[in-house]
């Protein structure tokens, strides 16, 4: 019996003693166990083969193992060495074959490190332009365009390195597409906003016309046509005001009610156009003493209502006399006619009376007085007459 039939029926009798089933892998583990005893020199084939084989199952995954692994390149060293191993395994174990593996594997490191690098930077590169690029200043400012065509420029020309090209290139043009329709979104909201602008402005302008217009209309509104001073609406309004001046904060005023003398008279003997007149002038002399923070309005027919601000009562003395003074000495003119004109007035000082109305009535009643006194006069509430 040769020697190979006789470790082949010890070994699957060993195999029964120890109660193992023949499965390939305890066959070829008792197999070589029985060869080590029986046959030294088949153990000792057996064995080199063994580990040949297994040389060249590491051999045959040698190119996973020292192949850089994120960059793509062929390195022209590891090709050399992986055709020169492949071709005899066994030159693996050599020492200059490890010492070759060594410096592979150093330079495998190296060049992965590198591409990291690569991509790193890239990243960086991108990101650090898209950073620009969503700047707000260049969203808002009129002449982005050319800020885009910088922009877009830099972008193409970002040297993107090949380690990172298959990931970022992609990513590259895609952004250049984006800016692309964001200008052109962009030019068309502008559009858009120049459009409205301008409609806008216009109807800026229409409303600052009307605003004139309406102005107008609130002062003609207010205004007593023939004397140009208060009509008796734009009066009320004034007392509703000055009222609420003096219970806030027990301001003094008093009311000065006027009616020209005889002024049916001047109607009669020069005209009604004459009598106007003089009304207008009348009117015009009052408004010239009449101070801004003062009303003066015309009431009706030849009356006319002031509403003075006073500290001290000698103010109103000093404003009458002033009154009366310049009505005194102005010829009023009707064409070539010079008439002398007179007045009456009753003076009364708000704070004696418990209301306006009162206070109203009062200067009303002094004005009657003074002219049942023989006219050209003014009668104050607290006797004084000027
Ligand atoms: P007295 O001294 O008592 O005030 O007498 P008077 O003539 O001034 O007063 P009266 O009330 O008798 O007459 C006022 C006249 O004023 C009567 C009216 O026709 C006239 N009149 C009223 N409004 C106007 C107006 O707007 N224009 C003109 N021209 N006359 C007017
Ligand atoms: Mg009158
Ligand atoms: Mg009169």
């Amino acid at each position: 019996m040769d020697s190979t039939k006789k470790i082949t029926k010890l070994t699957l009798e060993a195999l029964k003693d120890k109660g193992l089933s023949p499965t390939p892998k305890n066959y070829e583990e008792e197999f070589l166990n029985q060869a080590n005893s029986v046959d030294k020199e088949l153990y000792e084939k057996l064995i080199q083969e063994n580990v040949l084989s297994q040389i060249k199952y590491f051999v045959e995954n040698l190119s996973e193992i020292i192949s850089p692994s994120i960059d793509f390149n062929n390195d022209e060293k590891i090709n050399s060495f992986l055709k020169k191993v492949n071709k005899n395994p066994i030159e693996l174990l050599n020492k200059a074959s490890i010492e070759e593996l060594k410096e592979i594997t150093k330079g495998r490191i190296e060049a992965d490190r590198k591409v990291l690098k690569n991509k790193t930077d890239d990243i960086i590169k991108l990101s650090n332009l898209m950073e620009k690029y969503f700047d707000k200043t260049i969203l808002e400012s009129t002449n982005s365009s050319e800020k885009f065509d910088v922009i877009k420029t830099e972008l193409k020309d970002l040297n993107i390195s090949n380690a990172s090209y298959r990931e970022l290139g992609q990513l590259q043009s895609k952004l250049i597409d984006t800016i692309y329709s964001i200008e052109h979104s962009m030019q068309n909201n502008r559009v858009e906003l120049n459009e409205s602008k301008e409609q806008f402005d216009s109807l800026n302008k229409k409303i600052e016309e009307l605003q004139k217009e309406l102005a107008v209309v609130k002062q003609e509104k207010s205004t007593d046509f023939l004397t140009s001073v208060l009509n008796r609406r734009a009066y009320e309004e004034e007392v509703k005001k000055i009222e609420k001046k003096h219970e806030a904060f027990d301001s003094n005023y008093a009311i000065v009610f006027y009616d020209i003398d005889h002024f049916k008279q001047i109607n009669d003997t020069y005209g009604h156009t004459c009598g106007d007149t003089v009304l207008k002038t009348f009117g015009q002399i009052l408004k010239s003493l009449t101070r801004k923070e003062d009303v003066i309005a015309r009431y009706g027919g030849e009356e006319f209502l002031a509403l003075i601000n006073y500290e001290e009562e000698k103010e109103l003395y000093k404003y009458i006399k002033r009154v009366k003074n310049l009505i005194s000495t102005t010829k009023f003119k009707y064409k070539d006619i010079g008439i002398h004109v007179e007045f009456s007035a009753g003076v009364s000082f708000r704070r004696n009376y418990k209301n306006y109305t009162d206070a109203k009535k009062k200067s009303d009643d002094l004005l009657y007085q003074a002219k049942k006194e023989g006219r050209n006069k003014v009668i104050f509430d607290n006797g004084v007459v000027l």
